[in-house]
């Protein structure tokens, strides 16, 4: 006995089934998810299913039986799909058409056939609580791989009406209980409250599900740019920190580089003194000392400009950088440790105005790196020259350097760009790498290879500008 009707308690879940899942469905419907579609559509027609239940004594028997369960055994299938979907692993169609098929034909020998109301109901009983221990364990898998505490709600709420079922069928089966759904008992009963609860724990957990996961993505969003922007820092630092060393390597040349003026100025200063001191001077002869000074002057500070330019750390800035004056400004900058090489640079006449937008110091790193090492490999070579040659061939511009040194060796060839590799005693093994991801972060690359004629070329190709961009 119990104490309101078996009926409209029925009526009731039924009717929850439906709305939950509607609403449900209206707060996932901009997520366009299969998964949320048939796991809301599953949940309207096993409503459907129990409502039939609750109308048993109004309506012919073909429709609260048979269609009932067959609505509520389509319903759980369509949910364990939605679950499976999320999985990645859905059953095939022909699989599901199989089962269903199956389900119904046993389903009629037991009703038509041996017209047994009893095997009827374990029948049926037993494939939804087959049904809905799959979405429990379905559940749970996902919630552990998410992971999802809501997940992990829905995988209860499930296995909580999976467990009542299956008392129920135990008690029909031993005959305490009657199969007639509206012939109340408290195994009934438990079965209402549990399914009760699952509609509301089944849509809300699923929208739950969603959720979480938005919120994780957008964590995970957020963690990622923070790593972004963290290894941008850490690489401009890095590459900050390799222009220092280059710069300190080459401070003995620079240092003679920038003593020629200094020693001019002054030879030239003591000249007009003296000329000064005995009278004998023209103010022709004087500005023509004074024009010398001048000249040595801007030569000295503009040795002194590009080493601070090159050291100083600087946020990044984009802008037209021609290729051509760039790489002749850094031949400038290693001319001194060219000289110490006994290396000649020679520039092949270049297309005027190859211009790409970058940032001009990285730039140049990349510049100053590749003629570094160039001159480097060329100091056991009889022959010491680099040549260096710039193309436009839209929408590539490139630069490239070719030396006559003995080139990359296999090892080298396969190695060279990756962090930490070199063949040199004293060398890093970071040049050619912070080279290769500035050359990509401008959306470019650099390329390392042998000449036919020997000797290694190294072409930094970026995005060319559009001369009326330039
Ligand atoms: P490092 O100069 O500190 O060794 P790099 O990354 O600039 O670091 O170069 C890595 C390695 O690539 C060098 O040690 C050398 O073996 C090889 N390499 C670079 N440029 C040349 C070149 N022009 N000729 C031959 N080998 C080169």
């Amino acid at each position: 006995m119990t104490p309101f009707s078996i009926p409209t308690a029925y009526l009731i879940v039924g009717a929850m089934y439906v709305l939950m899942p509607a609403a449900a469905w209206m707060v996932l419907f901009g997520l366009r998810s299969r998964s949320a579609l048939l796991w809301c559509s599953g949940g309207g027609l096993f409503g459907l299913g129990i409502m039939l239940l609750g109308f048993r004594s109004h309506i012919p028997e073909w429709a609260s039986y048979p269609l009932a369960n067959s609505l509520m055994f389509l319903a759980n299938m369509m949910r364990a799909q939605a679950l499976r979907y999320e999985l990645e692993a859905p059953w095939r169609g022909r699989n599901i058409a199989l089962a269903s098929m199956g389900f119904g034909l046993v389903y009629e020998y037991f009703h038509a056939v041996l017209e047994n109301a009893i095997l009827r109901f374990e029948w049926t009983t037993f494939c939804l609580v087959g049904l809905l221990t799959h979405i429990t364990l379905l559940s749970w898998q996902m919630a552990r791989q998410e992971p999802s505490r809501s997940a992990y709600w829905v995988a209860g709420g499930y296995g909580v009406t999976a467990v009542m079922l299956l008392v129920r069928m135990l008690a029909v089966w031993i005959g305490t209980s009657a199969p007639d759904a509206v012939l109340g008992g408290l195994d009934v009963l438990g079965t209402i409250v549990a399914a009760l609860a699952t509609s509301v724990i089944g849509s809300v957990g699923f929208i739950g599900i969603f959720l979480e996961r938005a919120r994780r993505n957008d964590w995970a969003a957020v963690a990622a740019r923070a790593k972004q922007e963290e290894s941008a820092r850490l690489g401009a630092q890095i590459a900050q920190l390799d222009r220092q060393r280059s710069l300190g390597e080459m401070s003995a040349s620079l240092g003679h580089e920038l003593n020629q003026p200094l020693t001019a100025i002054l030879v030239d200063a003591q000249v007009a003194q003296h000329g000064l001191a005995q009278g004998r001077w023209s103010t022709a002869q004087l500005g023509e000392l004074l024009h010398d000074i001048e000249k040595n002057t801007r030569r000295a500070s503009q040795i002194i400009e590009r080493i601070r330019r090159f050291i100083r750390p600087t946020p990044e800035q984009r802008r037209p950088v021609d290729l051509g004056q760039l790489a002749h400004e850094v031949a400038q900058l290693v001319s001194s440790e060219a000289r110490a090489y006994r290396a000649q640079i020679h520039f092949a006449t270049s297309p005027a105005g190859v211009c790409v937008l970058g940032d001009h110091i990285q730039l140049s790193q990349i510049v100053l790196n590749v003629y570094r090492n160039a001159l480097q490999a060329l100091a056991q070579s009889p022959e010491r020259e680099v040549w260096v040659e710039i193309e436009c061939q839209e929408p590539w511009a490139t630069l490239r350097v070719r030396d006559s040194g003995p080139g990359f060796s296999p090892l080298g060839l396969q190695q060279a760009g990756s962090p930490f590799f070199t063949t040199k005693a004293d060398g890093l093994g970071v040049g050619l790498s912070i080279s290769k991801s500035i050359a990509q972060h401008h959306g470019g690359g650099l390329t390392l290879a042998n000449g036919d004629a020997g000797g290694a070329v190294v072409e930094l190709r970026l995005p060319a500008l559009p001369a009326a961009a330039a």
